[in-house]
């Protein structure tokens, strides 16, 4: 039966290339993928999958419920697209102006349906359920994972895993880790209230340029001289903006930012030396602030028995070179819910197009569309590992 399920993913290669890049030329953003949830409900309609639409959103899950009782092991895909006009010169390009799957959803929605339509044929002698869990709007915090586990539709799984297409990573490597893997990412804003005057009098006035530039070095000590150096963490300021003209002392600034952390007690730290530094900077020059710091997705920290499974599990698919454990990212994902829950691990399928690398979120951003296959196989893999 396992063998066969993977010569057919072999056989359907061209189907699975045809599907991706349907979705590819009609991306939809986060939150608003009505027609690819659409799509993805038709197909398991076809497929004979009992499915539910509308979970926490636009989320789509199916359920094969084996011949045989075993554990129910979930496998999430994400299906939105980003905010960016396709500059790529193909003719899968993307038919919707100013949106993109430049991340490789696309890819992951073919992935999941495709493994859904190989193991339907096997039901009767699969033990155990398989939950395809397709997740909407992970671009865009608060992002769908957490919505959906909200509905309690995922109560009874056992196991949760999932898979990136990463271009990062050349194609025929699999990488995951044993447990902090993709870093939580946070965003922060402050606005510094000074008194803006003219600029020959500076001493009727409570500069916000100068106020917010110590404030700027300030922060930066925290990582360097507040943080355990073994600890990790980033703390990057990405927008100051102040001031109108040369001669004007400006009346406010604003900075904006973000901060990554693998741990809850670290981040709640940093967010407390961030309040202590502004309100400090603030009161010593008289100005005063307002502060707001949104947490984003938590890190995604998988589970060391789950972790090496999938590495096991990829050592098996013929395509695959490499299978390692790696360092994490300090990138995010709202793959991160999941792993809260339930024991599983999320893993990288290396994507990258020979001479042609672009990054996530590009313009140009594509995969090695054979990829596909190295992710759907691992799937297959992983389920035969609780069989
Ligand atoms: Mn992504």
């Amino acid at each position: 039966m396992w063998t066969e399920i993977i010569n057919k993913i072999d056989h359907h290669y061209d189907d699975m290339v045809k599907m991706r890049r349907f979705l590819h030329r009609n991306p939809e953003l986060s939150f608003q993928e009505e027609n690819t949830a659409k799509f993805i409900a038709n197909t398991y309609e076809k497929l004979g999958i009992p499915f539910q639409t509308k979970v926490g959103g636009n989320g789509v899950i199916a359920r094969l419920v084996g011949g045989k009782p075993g554990k129910t092991i979930a496998l999430r895909a994400d299906f939105d697209a980003l905010p960016i006009q396709d500059e790529k010169k193909v003719s899968y390009k993307s038919n919707v102006p100013g949106v993109m799957h430049a991340c490789g959803h696309d890819g992951h929605t073919t992935t999941l349906l495709t493994v859904a339509e190989h193991l339907k044929d096997y039901q009767e002698k699969l033990a155990g359920t398989i939950v395809f869990i397709h997740q909407h709007a992970e671009e865009l915090a608060p992002g769908g994972a957490k919505p959906i586990i909200d509905t309690g539709i995922l109560d009874d799984v056992d196991l949760m895993f999932g898979t990136h297409l990463w271009t990062n990573t050349p194609y025929g490597i699999v990488q995951t880790a044993p447990k902090e893997f993709m870093a939580g990412a946070d965003r922060f804003s402050v606005t510094i209230q000074g008194k803006g005057g003219h600029g020959a009098m500076p001493h009727q006035t409570k500069d916000a340029i100068v106020i917010g530039s110590q404030l700027v070095t300030n922060l930066q000590q925290i990582i360097s001289r507040r943080i355990d150096p073994l600890q990790t963490a980033v703390l990057t300021i990405g927008t100051f903006h102040a001031g109108n003209t040369y001669n004007i002392i400006a009346d406010t600034a604003t900075i904006t930012g973000t901060v990554r952390t693998f741990d809850k007690d670290l981040q709640t730290k940093i967010i407390n030396e961030m309040e202590t530094i502004i309100a400090g900077t603030c009161q010593s020059y008289g100005a005063t602030y307002s502060f707001e710091y949104d947490k984003g997705y938590p890190p995604v920290v998988n589970h060391p028995t789950e972790a090496n499974i999938v590495i096991e599990a990829a050592n098996q698919v013929e395509e695959v070179t490499k299978a390692e454990l790696v360092e994490p990212s300090m990138t995010g994902e709202d793959f991160a819910y999941y792993l809260i829950e339930k024991p599983g691990a999320f893993f990288f399928t290396g994507a990258q197009k020979e001479n042609d690398f672009q990054p996530h979120h590009h313009p140009k951003f594509d995969i090695d569309e054979r990829a596909m296959v190295i992710a759907a196989k691992t799937f297959i893999e992983l389920i035969k590992k609780y069989q």
